[in-house]
């Protein structure tokens, strides 16, 4: 097959955005893309995805599908992705072909393997919490002894929302712990003793250009994120040591797009938890708080745009709406301070991010001086 010749960055209003994944970060992808003039196709296994209704065209099918993958590469001007459990390999098929993919392979890699994971921020100069891989019990019982307990026994692979996780309190848990995890391979990670959980939003374009929006605190019930604050409260040796690391990993993966780097603030240092190759739930707030949101911020990043400015206007809290909680959208879209997104899910399963609400909040002036 003779690869036709590819339109090179910047792309012009007109051109095609091809995005693995249709789920409600494709969606709002789509939306801002839409607004910059730019086409969305979409590959999702389920019909009618989230994304797809804002989309010009949905391929259904698996991830892994060699024809689909071929087709989107064929008619997109760039793909990215917005799911980061896509398999890498489907990434790499596609930039083998000559489809220009960002992020790319290489970061999604990595983000998909916490040590692999760990291994990197660390070289990078971004610190983390101390961990072990752990492939059996006797691993287990190695890493235990090193770390110490408690700590935290994760699956190295296709975790999200705190599911694939156990603590280990002593020794007599090993067992337990590691039936927890299904005995797949997994990370003993050292429990990371902090204040808060703080997490920042940052782009790198083509060019090597960086845009890094304030950072945001974050609470989580159950392992879901449930609400953000931003711009946080937070001294200047905490926000210049957070910019320190988002400039670490972007630089270090040579990455294009948005990234989300969730952060464990221990009072007098930063640890990164882990980091997202796209777009964030923890960024949602950009909304309404920022000119151009992070997924504006995004689709300027993959298209070779100018990045956008990430100064706040206002400051937001964030809360998702799951499962039952979208019911309240008569009551949400009367409140003047509240800014409603819906995902346009049909069924609103237990635990579901069905949409998120924004509710301005006046900027301290500290904030606004960023
Ligand atoms: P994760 O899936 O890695 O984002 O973990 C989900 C949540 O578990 C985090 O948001 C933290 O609240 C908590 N957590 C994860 N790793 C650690 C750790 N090493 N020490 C303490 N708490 C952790």
């Amino acid at each position: 097959m003779t690869i036709p010749p590819r339109r090179q960055p910047p792309l012009s209003p007109g051109a095609v955005i091809g995005v693995l994944g249709g789920g409600q970060l494709g969606r709002m992808l789509g939306e801002a893309a839409s607004r910059l003039g730019f086409d969305l196709v979409v590959l999702d296994p389920e019909p009618a995805s989230p994304a797809a209704r804002v989309a010009a065209r949905q391929i259904t099918a698996a991830y892994g599908d060699a024809d689909a993958l071929d087709a989107l590469g064929r008619v997109s001007d760039v793909v990215t992705f917005e799911f980061e459990n896509v398999p890498a390999a489907s990434v790499a098929r596609l930039a083998a072909g000559g489809a220009l993919v960002a992020p790319g392979p290489r970061a999604l890699a990595i983000a998909q393997d916490r040590v692999e994971e760990k291994t990197f921020l660390n070289a990078a100069g971004a610190a983390t919490v101390d961990f072990g891989a752990v492939d059996s019990t006797d691993d287990l019982r190695r890493a235990l002894a090193e770390l110490g307990a408690p700590a935290l026994l994760k699956t190295r692979r296709e975790g999200y929302d705190g599911k694939g996780q156990a603590w280990v309190r002593s020794a007599d848990e090993i067992d337990a712990a590691w039936a927890a995890v299904g005995g797949r391979p997994s990370i003993l990670e050292a429990r990371a003793d902090f204040r808060r959980e703080l997490s920042i939003i940052a782009a790198r374009g083509w060019d090597g250009s960086v845009a890094i929006f304030p950072l945001g605190e974050n609470r989580h019930a159950d392992g879901i994120l449930r609400t953000t604050l931003a711009p946080a409260a937070a001294d200047a040796a905490t926000a210049a040591a957070a910019q320190d690391i988002a400039a670490r990993v972007l630089n270090g993966l040579d990455y294009v797009g948005v990234i989300g780097i969730e952060l464990f603030d221990l009072g007098d240092r930063l640890l990164v938890n882990e980091i997202a190759p796209r777009v964030h739930n923890t960024g949602h707030w950009t909304q309404d708080g920022c000119a151009c949101d992070q997924f504006e911020q995004h689709i300027r990043a993959i298209t070779g745009w100018p990045l956008g400015p990430t100064a706040p206007h206002a400051a937001v809290e964030m809360t998702n709406l799951l499962g039952a909680e979208v019911g309240a959208w008569p009551e949400l879209a009367a409140a003047p301070d509240a800014r409603l997104h819906l995902y346009g899910k049909a069924e609103a399963r237990p635990d579901r991010k069905m949409g998120h609400v924004n509710r301005l909040r006046p900027l301290s002036a500290d904030a606004a001086q960023d």
